[in-house]
This record gives structure tokens, C-alpha cells and sequence, in this order.
């Protein structure tokens, strides 16, 4: 009766978009569940995933796919450029002027009408960094 009405906007999903939005740090569904479940302590993980897979089809937040690793989750949906840390999988926003743009650079379509381009970046994060393998173990500065 009610339910495609709750099914639309739901006080869960707002609260899920809006503490995706104060984050910048690309959270998984199961690091957005662990804070959004301060606020709504009955949620479950399963409930917070969904709700994502919503806002995600709506266009309201962007979903991060790269192989082998768990989706990442984004509230920050203009369009931006992302760095991805190759140790633990973290992402940060990547702040920067592309001078050109590629898809006006595209010599060989190979019979593509090119629509866009999706740049990823890949490093190491400050905490990684901090980790380094050569580093004698014990021999660490203590911070
Ligand atoms: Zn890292
Ligand atoms: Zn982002």
C-alpha cells in the first residue's frame, strides 16, 4: 500500500546519503555502516547496502568499481578525478586541471563514437608511505 512511497525516500536513506556526503574518503558499505549506525543503531549492513545500490541508480552518489576490490561509494557526484592507493585501496579526491581533453585526442576510434573517458590515478597513501618495506621493523619513530 505504502510501501513504493517509503521505498522513495526513507528517513534510513537520508541519513545514509547525508553521512556519505560529510565523508571524503570514499567509504565501502561496511565502513559507511559503521558510522551510520551511530545514528541509527538498529540498522543492518544489508539495509545500508541496499540503500546505497538506490541512491547509486538514482544518480544521487557515484559507486567506484575497480576489480578485485569492494565497491567504494561517493557523495561528491560533479565531475572530478580520484586516486587510488595501491597498497590498502583507499581513494582521495584528485585535484587537478586536465589541460586537454582526451577524447578530442583519440587518433584510432576503431569505429567508436567516443563519448568520455575515465581517468583513474594510482599511488601510495601517506600511510602507506609510512610502512615502507625496506624499514628496519622496531626501528620506527614513534609517533
Ligand atoms: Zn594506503
Ligand atoms: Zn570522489
Amino acid at each position: 500500500m505504502n510501501v513504493e512511497k517509503r521505498r522513495r525516500n526513507t528517513p534510513q536513506r537520508k541519513i545514509i546519503h547525508e553521512e556519505l556526503c560529510a565523508l571524503k574518503t570514499h567509504p565501502t558499505a561496511g565502513e559507511l555502516f559503521e558510522i551510520v549506525r551511530r545514528r541509527l543503531p538498529r540498522i543492518s549492513l544489508g539495509t545500508v547496502y541496499r540503500n546505497l545500490e538506490v541512491l547509486h541508480e538514482d544518480g544521487h552518489i557515484l559507486k567506484l568499481e575497480t576489480a578485485g576490490t569492494e565497491a567504494r561509494f561517493d557523495g561528491e557526484t560533479h565531475e572530478h578525478y580520484h586516486i587510488r592507493c595501491t597498497s590498502c585501496g583507499m581513494i582521495r579526491d584528485l585535484e587537478m586541471d586536465l589541460p586537454i581533453n582526451p577524447v578530442d585526442h583519440v587518433t584510432d576510434p576503431g569505429g567508436f563514437q567516443v563519448e568520455a573517458c575515465d581517468i583513474r590515478f594510482l599511488g601510495t597513501c601517506p600511510a602507506c608511505q609510512e610502512i615502507t618495506p625496506g624499514d628496519e621493523p622496531g626501528n620506527q619513530p614513534i609517533h
